[in-house]
């Protein structure tokens, strides 16, 4: 059985819209998209009077190499928030298919199925946090096609070891794909699900230059899979994702210095990560602080809208994630600079005599 049989048969069917940037590249008068002859104005010789490449080889390739995987196991778009809606939409008929998740997590996967009128078939993750890999699979019936899992979680921070995907993995052969997002993999210790991609046609990764690689503007999302996965979604994908500024950012992102100067700010996370969660365990109020892989902490606390308000009055703006099974009395709180991080600690021992005076100097300002 080919993993493409589990996809949506009239998306395995469908001719694709055929780009003029597709049909014939190479010359030098280019005549056939109807583009403008013009750069515009503070071009930088990026030349965006032209359509971009949909699949810039470029880039595809520094992305192969980054994430140790071939260039026909690449698809990268808008975020990895378009990988998922892609997935989605090629797998998951509509009033029909399912996907898989376990709350508490990542909001986009439920969204993108709802949007395709998918059915979400919920998981919860155990007390601790943890995935049970026996309950998911327990869960899964024939309508299933995706089983997302995110690792480190979002909004948790904790990690499913390598060893529960391959597993899981292994037990949905011919059942479903398993999707897992890594969206903060580069701040924790753990091996990438990349490592083993090739064992297995089910398996599909989701990388991001969004978080580690501070490029959450340029919006750009990897979905790393087998070669039929990726196949197919490059022809639903839309004609002309990437626009050329953002390819350039994102090559300057791996350039060699580039990578040297995110290894650098990835350090700086762990370290202030470590910092911030044993520092928050010792101020009043704080229940807990759920230990994280990624560049933020899930803290309990007695009173969550309390301190949410506290530290907007601040000019502090953290994310309220009480909305979440089990996480109720919870708020996220980003790993920043350092002195922004001590500035949360700051308001939260009350060490501040001007909160409000001292947010309108660093932080207040700053986009959040
Ligand atoms: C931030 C985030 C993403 C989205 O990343 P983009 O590439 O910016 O779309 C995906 N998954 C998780 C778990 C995230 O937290």
């Amino acid at each position: 059985m080919s993993v493409l049989d589990l996809a949506r048969p009239d998306i395995r069917a469908l001719q694709p819209y055929s780009s003029a940037r597709m049909e014939a590249s190479g010359g030098r008068v280019l005549l056939n998209a109807n583009e403008s002859a013009w750069a515009p104005p503070g071009d930088h010789d990026l030349a965006c009077n032209r359509y971009p490449d949909p699949q810039p080889a470029p880039l595809i390739d520094a992305l192969a190499r980054l994430y140790g995987v071939r260039a026909s196991q690449v698809l990268v778009g808008r975020g990895s928030d378009e990988a998922i809606d892609l997935l989605v939409r090629a797998f998951c008929r509509a009033g029909e298919d399912a996907i898989a998740i376990q709350p508490p997590t990542f909001g986009m996967y439920a969204v993108s199925a709802h949007i395709q009128n998918a059915v979400v078939v919920t998981v919860p993750l155990a007390a601790d946090f943890t995935l049970d890999v026996d309950a998911v699979l327990a869960a899964i019936t024939p309508a299933v096609k995706l089983v997302f899992v995110c690792t480190p979680n979002n909004p948790t921070g904790q990690l499913v070891p390598l060893r529960e995907v391959t597993r899981l993995a292994q037990a949905l052969v011919d059942r479903a794909l398993l999707v897992v997002d890594e969206a903060y993999i580069e701040f924790s210790d753990a091996p990438s699900a990349t490592s083993v991609l090739t064992q297995f046609d089910n398996l599909a990764v989701l990388r991001t230059l969004s978080k580690a690689w501070a490029l959450a503007g340029a919006r750009i999302g990897t979905l790393l899979a087998n070669e039929e996965v990726i196949a197919l979604l490059r022809r639903i994908m839309a004609p002309y994702p990437l626009p050329r500024p953002c390819v350039a950012l994102a090559l300057e992102a791996l350039s060699e210095s580039g990578q040297a100067a995110a290894r650098g700010h990835i350090a700086i996370v762990r370290e202030q990560r470590g910092r911030m969660a044993r520092a928050l365990a010792d101020v009043p109020g704080v229940r807990e602080v759920l230990p994280s892989q990624a560049n933020f902490l899930a803290v309990r606390f007695d009173d969550a809208s309390a301190v949410y308000r506290r530290l907007l009055g601040a000019g502090i703006v953290v994310r309220d994630i009480q909305r979440y099974p089990q996480l109720g009395d919870a708020l996220r709180i980003t790993v920043g600079l350092p002195e922004e991080n001590e500035r949360v600690l700051d308001v939260l021992q009350n060490r501040t005599q001007d909160s409000c005076a001292l947010a309108d100097g660093a932080v207040a300002g700053q986009p959040s």
